[in-house]
């Protein structure tokens, strides 16, 4: 679960990013967060996965509290969570195969357990027979999977998505969306961040709208349902 009460950031140069966000999302659901460039839609998910500390109000996500909680208790909240970066951060010197792997590897899984795993997740996003390639022997839209892969591969509790803008084509923004609606169907939280107004109006899904820092709209919690 997230909960924001009172949430400010304000960065060293005095551009403030959020002011005042109080929202509750709960687990199983499945979230857009949109809003036009600039609005705060990333210092949002930034905040959720404590790259950057709030100046003002209080911030709960998947049990933790981060006004009590210390530095070293940083790391098992994040693996509560799997975040697929806009920018992938693939590592471009392992292969597809090991970049998924290498997430599981930190957390001390037994070699078999992890071959397991990894296949299972790539089967899953559709890229079985690009195991062993390089990163860069790929797409953008496999990158992409690939970065999604990765984040599902510990089990999370919650999957947080800052979509892509260059790269990838509104099909391919799709694919992603319905696997993404796979996954929080198997139980797990969803949040994603787009800019594609037309993407979140073919799926039915609670809607946040942040505006020059602020929430203008949310449209509420939705049903989980057979979709798309
Ligand atoms: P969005 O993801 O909706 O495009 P951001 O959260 O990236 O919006 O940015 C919100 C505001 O905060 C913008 O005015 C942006 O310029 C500013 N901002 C974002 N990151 C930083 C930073 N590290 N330092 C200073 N200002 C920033
Ligand atoms: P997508 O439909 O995901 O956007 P593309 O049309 O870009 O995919 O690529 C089609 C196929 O070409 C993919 O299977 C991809 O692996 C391969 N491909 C794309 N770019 C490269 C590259 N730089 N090197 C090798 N193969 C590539």
């Amino acid at each position: 679960m997230i909960e924001f009460r009172g949430v400010t950031k304000t960065y060293p140069n005095g551009t403030t990013a959020l002011k005042d966000v109080n929202l509750t999302i709960e687990d199983g659901e499945f979230v857009f967060i949109v809003g036009s460039s600039g609005a705060g839609k990333s210092t949002f998910l930034k905040l959720i996965i404590r790259e950057e500390v709030a100046n003002a109000g209080k911030i709960r996500v998947n049990g933790f509290d981060f006004s009590t909680m210390k530095k070293r208790d940083v790391p098992y909240m994040r693996r509560t969570m799997g975040i697929v970066f806009q920018d992938f951060r693939l590592i471009p010197k392992m292969t597809v195969f090991d970049n998924v792997a290498f997430a599981m590897r930190v957390t001390g899984a037994p070699p078999r357990q992890i071959r397991k795993r990894v296949s299972k997740v790539l089967a899953l996003v559709g890229l079985s027979h690009k195991a062993r390639c390089m990163p860069g022997e790929l797409s953008g839209g496999e990158q992409q999977r690939v970065g999604l892969a990765r984040a599902m591969v510990n089990n999370p509790k919650m999957i947080v998505a800052d979509e892509p803008t260059g790269n990838i084509d509104p099909e391919r923004s799709f694919e992603m969306v319905k696997l993404l609606s796979e996954i929080n169907r198997r139980g797990t939280t969803v949040l994603m961040v787009t800019h594609e107004r037309s993407l979140v109006e073919r799926f039915d899904r609670r809607v946040i709208q942040i505006d020059d820092g602020s929430v203008i709209s949310d449209t509420g919690v939705k049903e989980s349902h057979e979709d798309e």
